[in-house]
């Protein structure tokens, strides 16, 4: 049986959700409608990372007890299903879900009895922003890359995990292709940093310095795990792995394919020290890493942590979606961001986005097929003479390979993990399609008696206008289902009054 197992990363909640996490969470929700829609066994899974020392500096700045703040923020998170009409199967809150706590301890027992788990006192750098250390080679101007902050120096005795045991397995593995990463440059770049040299890293902090929040480790009461173990081990923890059995056999162990999907900024974590913790708890490691750019806005990140507050402007994904619609926000996302690449979002290029392909484009081509059925044949799906084209009948070849090419180069496209290429060939159809009704003019079919022709050409434009219904299924699933139901003839043989599947955007 195939069984795919799809993730996002699951986000600190110190701020409400913004557009960069929302395009996670959309590429995850396409490539799982998709693998469901060829029939395999999915289970799409996300959720919220509570235990983070930043969700605690920022409760404290809002003067809110942590876990009423984290619980006001994850449900922000999780609430973005709704609006982003997401197929989630499963989310996992790591501060209150009973079987978090409980993996995450299974994994450091695993990892212990394996011996890779020493303590050791330490100094270093630590970003809390990042919850990771830097040394001082990483840091631009002695300020932490992705926040620009100056990190604390922390010195205290951790327990560390022994990575350096695990670096030629790793490399094999990737090499091999066992671990694939996408796009290429970030396998490239997960290869030179583990030929760099990999040293073992710190996996818990001071109870103090934790002010007290995460959890524990296994024997150890004056220590809590590292929030990043924490964190990667919900892959594991929400298919109950504390309890092993089924759900494990199923989705890891068992599974066909293990994808993670994330940002570029949390790479080494989910293409190092994750696959070599599972190394070392004797678990699988995933198939596919597939890493995602950055937005920008006017070229400048969009951040939880910038700390104005979110607008239209500056990607609140709640506010596009009121105001623009779940497609415009889901096909903008999915047309316009490069594969692996950052790409930057305003206002303007969704709304144009969207009106020229999505209401002039796409609606505009089901609306007029629908609307000529009804004009020249009332509505009726017209019934040609078979197997005898007319002489000189309007050539179908573009349209037709339109239509044909879509499934295989959708498929190519999303194992490939390319969105935008995905998308391409659904819009692909709609362009020809448009192409078609300008060079046949059914209306002039119609007003030259040509009933034979003009029939011909319409069961043509419905059939694209079918194929586009159901290939935009894993991307625009409510769309789709507007554009299908447009297009299904009743017992008489009639189609419903024509309706506009996408609003036009001012
Ligand atoms: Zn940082």
């Amino acid at each position: 049986m195939n069984s795919t197992y799809i993730t996002t990363t699951i986000p600190y909640v110190n701020a409400r959700p913004h557009l960069g996490f929302a395009l996670e969470l959309v590429q995850a929700d396409v490539l799982a409608r998709y693998h469901r829609g060829v029939g395999e066994d999915v289970r799409f899974q996300t959720g919220t990372d509570d235990n983070s020392l930043k969700n605690v500096l920022a409760a404290e700045a809002a003067g809110v007890a942590v876990q009423e703040f984290v619980d006001a923020n994850a449900a922000a998170f999780t609430g973005l299903a709704q609006p982003l009409q997401l197929s989630v199967d499963d989310l996992i809150r790591t501060s209150s879900d009973p079987r978090h706590a409980a993996g995450v301890e299974r994994l450091w027992r695993a990892v212990a009895a394996r011996g890779d788990l020493y303590r050791r006192h330490y100094e270093g750098l630590y970003c809390v922003g990042c919850e990771q250390f830097y040394t001082e080679a990483e840091l631009v101007d002695g300020r932490c890359p992705e926040h620009g902050t100056v990190p604390d120096l922390v010195s205290e005795e951790n327990w560390f995990f022994r990575l350096s045991r695990y670096a030629g397995e790793l490399r094999e593995l990737i090499e091999n292709g066992t671990i694939r990463i996408e796009p290429a440059e970030r396998r490239n770049e997960v290869l030179a940093l583990i030929n760099s040299g990999l040293k073992d890293f710190s996996v818990s902090r001071s109870v103090e310095r934790a002010r007290g929040w995460g959890i524990p480790v296994p024997g150890d009461p004056d220590q809590v795990i590292y929030v990043w173990w924490d964190a990667l081990g919900n892959y594991l923890t929400a298919l109950d792995y504390a309890a092993g059995g089924g759900a494990l056999d199923q989705w890891w162990t068992g599974a066909s394919r293990r994808i993670h999907l994330l940002g570029k900024g949390v790479l080494r974590f989910h293409a190092v020290y994750w696959p070599a913790i599972l190394l070392s708890a004797g678990e699988s490691v995933p198939t596919d890493i597939v890493v995602h750019g950055y937005l920008t806005e006017n070229g400048r990140k969009i951040s939880k942590s910038s700390g104005a507050p979110h607008s239209i402007s500056t990607g609140d994904p709640y506010d596009l979606v009121a105001k623009y619609g779940t497609d415009a926000v889901r096909w903008w996302l999915l047309r316009e961001v490069p594969k692996g690449a950052d790409a930057d979002f305003t206002v303007d290029r969704l709304v144009s986005r969207a009106n020229d392909e999505l209401a002039n484009g796409i609606g505009n081509l089901v609306n007029r097929v629908v609307s000529l059925i009804h004009r020249y044949t009332e509505g009726r799906v017209p019934v040609t003479t078979a197997g005898a084209p007319t002489t000189g009948a309007p050539d179908t070849s573009a349209l037709d390979a339109a239509i044909g090419n879509a499934p295989g180069l959708i498929a190519a496209a999303l194992d490939d993990f390319d969105f935008r290429r995905a998308t391409e060939a659904v819009w692909r159809i709609a362009d020809e399609a448009n192409r078609y009704v300008n060079r046949t003019r059914p209306w002039s079919l119609a007003k030259a008696g040509d009933t034979e022709e003009l029939a011909a050409v319409l069961l043509t434009l419905l059939r694209a206008c079918r194929s586009i219904g159901t290939l935009l299924q894993p991307f625009l699933p409510q769309a789709a289902s507007l554009i299908t139901n447009q297009l299904i003839q009743n017992e008489g043989g009639f189609l419903p009054a024509p309706s506009p599947v996408f609003p036009r955007l001012g």
